[in-house]
């Protein structure tokens, strides 16, 4: 096998046709309004919120910002519980709000927040419970609604890898008190930038729309110490035209994800990771363990032939967050209370996943990988 003339990394953005982006772009240059919730993003806001199927959602300049204003605007104090096999912002979220992480194990299998393994970690001051939906695949929140009501915790959700993921016919962003979603261009739906903050509580998304907005109410009234959280008109717009071509992509990621299921069924030490059969899937990501005793190989053995040939799969979460300098001190990120979010960080490898992956390159990237195999 010759390596790939071209690299073949994670992910590609989906990429709009540039005459659409120009000719939504006009209405801008027309008005002279490039930001400040103006008709293009609140087009945008009004279409993503109807997709979500949600009561409340602000559009936010990232899913960062978002996250920290959500748990801002729920104004708590203490400790939140939460996972440790996530992206970094997840943990930094709370450290910007001064709230002290206490570090829960995941489940094997799901790699989202072991419910079962909640209770154990709270005490009086505990104050709520951050859980992402890993790779698209929603948390146990049915268990993790009831500890939650049992013990008056506030749940919220990292929803940055569910973008219209629906359980049991409920959408993702209905879930818990709050839930944050990212527009990063790595993601399935994106504003080069961009986020959004869903809740079903009107006062909650009042709060969260101006904390956005420096704290700023009404004109001349400053109500609380809000931040610059707003998506201008000209990422509103590759929204816009990025949302016509989602539902395609979506299709296309699906006969992918087909296409490597068929390829690597049956490979021994390639373990597929599977989301619950009540899930409607967005397929944002590919993603698989190698299991090194019964692959013959490690992970990084793997990562060193695909370099060879071009490819550029992704670890995930590479380290945990519990294992950061600035989490390590906490009691609860000693590794050995964290084995199953270890474990997982050791073995997943993310697959490129992109709706304009070839065919005869998710045959070819499957054949390297058997190539591997020992
Ligand atoms: C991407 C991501 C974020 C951060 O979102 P940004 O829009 O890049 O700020 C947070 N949490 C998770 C799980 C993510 O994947």
């Amino acid at each position: 096998m010759k390596p790939f003339n071209e690299k073949i990394y994670v992910t590609r953005p989906i990429l709009p046709d540039l005459d659409k982006v120009r000719e939504e772009m006009e209405d801008i240059w027309e008005t002279g309004m490039l930001t400040n919730f103006s008709d293009k993003h609140n087009e945008l806001e009004s279409k993503v919120k109807n997709y979500l199927k949600v009561d409340h959602l602000a559009l936010f300049n990232n899913g960062t910002t978002a996250l920290m204003i959500a748990i801002k605007a729920l104004d708590i104090k203490g400790e939140v519980i939460v996972t440790p096999f996530t992206f970094p912002a997840t943990l930094h979220a709370l450290d910007w709000n001064n709230l002290k992480p206490v570090f829960c194990d995941v489940e094997k299998d799901s790699l989202n927040i072991d419910p079962e393994r909640i209770e154990g970690l709270i005490n009086d001051k505990t104050s709520a419970i951050l859980a992402v939906h890993i790779f698209g695949n929603p948390c146990d929140h049915e268990k993790i609604s009831r500890i939650a009501k049992k013990y008056d915790l506030r749940v919220i959700y990292d929803a940055a890898h569910a973008f219209g993921v629906e359980v049991d016919g409920k959408s993702i962003g209905n879930l818990g008190d709050v839930s944050m979603f990212s527009f990063h261009a790595t993601k399935l739906f994106h504003t080069i930038e961009g986020g959004a903050v869903t809740t079903q509580d009107k006062s909650l998304a009042k709060k969260v729309k101006i904390l956005r907005n420096f704290g700023i109410d009404e004109p001349e009234k400053i109500v609380m110490p809000g931040i610059n959280g707003k998506l201008n008109e000209l990422q509103s717009v590759v929204g816009l035209v990025n949302f016509e071509l989602l539902s395609k992509e979506i299709k296309r990621r699906k006969e992918i994800h087909g296409l490597y299921c068929d390829y690597l069924k049956g490979v021994d030490g390639v373990d597929i990771y599977s989301i619950n059969a009540n899930v409607k899937k967005n397929y944002q990501y590919f993603v698989i363990r190698i299991n090194e005793k019964m692959f013959g190989r490690s992970r990084k053995d793997v990562l060193e032939v695909f370099t060879k040939y071009n490819v550029f799969p992704s670890k995930y979460f590479f380290p945990i967050c519990s294992e950061f300098k600035h989490y390590k001190k906490e009691k609860s990120a000693k590794r050995k209370y964290l084995l199953n979010s270890y474990n997982a960080s050791m073995e997943v490898l993310a697959l490129p996943f992109y709706g304009k992956l070839k065919n005869e390159e998710v045959k070819k990237i499957c054949d390297i990988l058997k190539s591997v195999k020992k």
